[in-house]
């Protein structure tokens, strides 16, 4: 018994441990009651892993801490399977833990009696049902998801049907959940594990191609952040930065290989560098520094600052072209935004909940929001006013058809919801409907509806002035203030068109004006608009808001500038990168003369070195061969050596190689070898054999290649051949 008590103190003094390494004021007696109400109630129970029961939710409080999550979600993380499986009722929990504790194991609980259902087209209703579940506390669902992550760690004690069924829902309803949310930290983990359960062959084989290029990547890595970290120090010497290195997830990769159906080289952004630093005024200039550093491949710049992803991503995307013309990613953000980045929604709660040292960090997110859009007084408003909303426990979740979750204030009828969704669809709006029924656009949103609203393209048509009294949020309403203003049409073309050239002026968009005309034509014609004019009126009277407009205009503007050809990666390597025919890069000479050195016949592969010639350019050996001295520094011709490597993609060519093969002078063994080949594919160009004394042969074989990993897998087949004593690539 003893050891039993000194076993549920070690759990405690764990997870109180991971509590410290936290900021902010925990209420760590209640955390120990909670801990202690688990342990108990509990007792006597297992898990299909033959643990006790209350292992599980003390692992789930633990991940509820490493998020950074309060004092109430840790107790109610502990007791979120009390109420259930034990003979506690909540109102005892809201007795010795408060109303909020309550409220959250409450939701929790009910969670868990949803019925979940996998088929797509019922996704939507799995997250309305989420939603209403979650009540208005989003601080339940973040416990739901930390406690599907654990039942997803432990899912192998399962029997296999079971194992996959829980792990399509996890990736069918939880993790996207977990993504709307912003909270990468437990989505990337819970898709990785389902992955790993639904198909386990491929998640192998993806596991294997990344620890095949391990090496690579940590020499590539290690090669630029010595390059990016020396320039930054040099051309920001008062700021802060750190550099990552961060690998793509396999879920990620699988999506790309197995669904997108592309190779596993064809993915560019299995690699990134990420850069994390001050200020988003920093953010670009690091920006600007690496596109100094490296060649930016264009079309590939993406600024989730400006446009952050609707869970609130931010990070500025760009990819380069390395040193050996191989293109990687490369992430900007600030330190802020990688927090919310990895913690998404709680990130923000963690704000809310009056960690002093914090609220600066919030007004400086807010103030500089404001400095990005002071060109634009409404859409600042909007922005702030949607972030506020994450922090407010007053607002309510709705959902779209499609399932997309729109946040209101408590309060806020259908047409804020529309208005929230778009302009364009609030000034449209004819009716709406609330869970499939029609009802008045004077209908307050609640959490959990499916709010689907009506629209006309009918000409003529648009808001009436009683609008202005029903909507509630002060967006819905200049929204439609905005579009009486309407009527002054001409001065609203004057406005947008201003507005228009101004930005395109901002980010260097300049086409001659017959070209501008057609380009601005067809911006207006994807807009569904008329005419440039009504683009102009549009923007002028903010029916079209620019900060949405922007990234694609840009697109269309690079694609346009590319003369509607888009560049494609593979041919923009092809002709940025030295090299000579032979797919040798000679450090230090571009487009040199370079020839494989007949003594050793490199192949693609094999370390090489190569030797300045006298009017023949330069000549390529292997770095073990017998013409390359042994001690380079100290020969007679040290400055003539010069290093040299192999492109990748000449890796992957064909060389022809000869093999010396000696063996017992059986029958068949021409005909064995020939088979060995065959089965291979290996291209065989020419053969001979002569007798040896004592009734062996020497057979020589001329095979094309792929590369020295191949060659080297046909001399070990070949060995394994009967009678064979020794096979070997010629040359040497
Ligand atoms: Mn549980």
């Amino acid at each position: 018994m003893e050891t039993l008590k000194q076993r549920y103190e070690d759990d405690f003094k764990s997870l109180n441990e991971l509590i410290n390494e936290q900021d902010g004021n925990f209420d760590i007696p209640m955390i120990r009651r909670a801990f202690e109400v688990c342990v108990s109630a509990h007792e006597g129970q297992y898990r299909k892993s033959k643990e006790e029961y209350y292992i599980h939710p003390c692992s789930v409080a633990k991940i509820i801490v490493g998020l950074g999550m309060d004092s109430e979600s840790i107790a109610a993380a502990l007791l979120h399977d009390v109420v259930e499986d034990t003979s506690i009722e909540i109102e005892e929990i809201k007795a010795k833990f408060g109303a909020d504790v309550a409220l959250l194991v409450d939701g929790v609980t009910k969670i868990n009696k949803i019925q979940f259902t996998s088929r797509e087209q019922q996704q939507t209703e799995s997250l309305r049902k989420m939603l209403i579940a979650m009540g208005k506390d989003i601080r339940v669902i973040i416990i739901k998801l930390a406690d599907r992550l654990h039942n997803m760690r432990t899912i192998d004690f399962l029997p296999d049907q079971k194992q996959r069924d829980i792990a399509l829902e996890t990736i069918e309803v939880y993790a996207p959940i977990a993504h709307r949310l912003g909270i990468s930290a437990i989505k990337d983990e819970l898709e990785d594990l389902a992955i790993k359960h639904l198909d386990p062959i491929a998640y192998r084989e993806i596991e294997v191609l990344l620890s095949k290029k391990e090496s690579f990547r940590e020499q590539t890595f290690n090669i630029l952040r010595e390059r990016i970290e020396k320039r930054l120090r040099e051309e920001m010497p008062n700021v802060e930065f750190a550099l990552q290195s961060r690998v793509k997830s396999i879920p990620g990769i699988y999506r790309k290989m197995f669904i997108q159906g592309k190779d596993f080289d064809e993915i560019y952004d299995v690699y990134a560098v990420r850069v994390i630093t001050e200020t988003v005024t920093d953010c670009y200039n690091v920006l600007g520094i690496i596109h100094d550093m490296f060649r930016p491949i264009p079309g590939r710049f993406k600024d989730y600052i400006s446009t952050p992803k609707p869970n609130m991503y931010q990070s500025l995307h760009t990819t380069v072209l390395g040193r050996e013309a191989i293109p990687f990613e490369i992430q900007i953000r600030t330190f802020e935004m990688h927090h919310t980045a990895e913690f998404g929604i709680a990130a923000h709660w963690k704000y809310k909940e009056g960690i002093t040292k914090r609220d600066k960090g919030m007004e400086d997110r807010l103030s500089w929001i404001r400095q990005i859009l002071e060109s634009d007084g409404d859409e600042a408003n909007d922005l702030i006013r949607t972030i506020k909303i994450d922090l407010s426990q007053e607002d309510v979740f709705a959902v779209t058809p499609k399932g997309d979750v729109i946040n209101l204030p408590i309060g806020s009828t259908v047409i804020d919801f529309a208005f929230a969704i778009h302009s364009a669809v609030g000034t449209r709006m004819i009716g709406a409907k609330a869970d499939g029924k029609i009802v008045p656009i004077s209908h307050v949103v609640t959490t959990g509806e499916v709010i689907e609203i009506l629209t006309t393209n009918q000409a003529g048509h648009g808001p009436s002035r009683d609008w202005l009294n029903i909507a509630v949020t002060s967006s819905a309403k200049t929204k439609i203030r905005s579009w009486f203003k309407k009527e002054r049409r001409e001065e609203n073309i004057e406005t947008g068109k201003n507005i228009l050239e101004a930005e395109f002026r901002r980010n260097s968009i300049l086409l001659p004006e017959n070209e501008m005309r057609e380009f601005l034509e067809e911006l207006a014609k994807k807009q569904k608009l008329a005419s440039v004019e009504e683009l102009y009126a549009s923007i002028g009277y903010g029916g079209i808001t620019l900060e949405k407009l922007m990234p694609r205009v840009k697109e269309d503007y690079v694609r346009l500038v590319n003369s509607s050809k888009e560049t494609k990666i593979e041919e923009y390597i092809q002709k940025h990168t030295p090299r000579s025919p032979e797919g040798v890069v000679v450090e230090g000479i571009e487009n040199c003369l370079v020839k494989l050195s007949k003594c050793c016949a490199p192949l693609p592969g094999d370390d090489i070195i190569g030797f300045i010639t006298r009017g023949h350019g330069v000549s390529v050996h292997k770095t073990d061969c017998v013409n390359v001295p042994k001690d380079l520094s100290n020969c007679s011709e040290s400055g003539r050596w010069i290093s040299a490597h192999w492109v990748d993609s000449a890796k992957t060519a064909n060389f022809t190689s000869t093999i010396q093969i000696i063996g017992l002078d059986r029958d068949g063994l021409l005909a064995d070898i020939t088979q060995v080949l065959f089965n291979m594919h290996v291209g065989l160009h020419a053969a001979n054999a002569r007798a040896l004394k004592g009734g062996n042969c020497e057979i020589n074989i001329t095979v094309s290649t792929a590369s020295v990993e191949h060659l080297k897998s046909i001399i070990a087949k070949l060995k394994k051949l009967d009678g064979i004593f020794s096979v070997e690539r010629m040359n040497k």
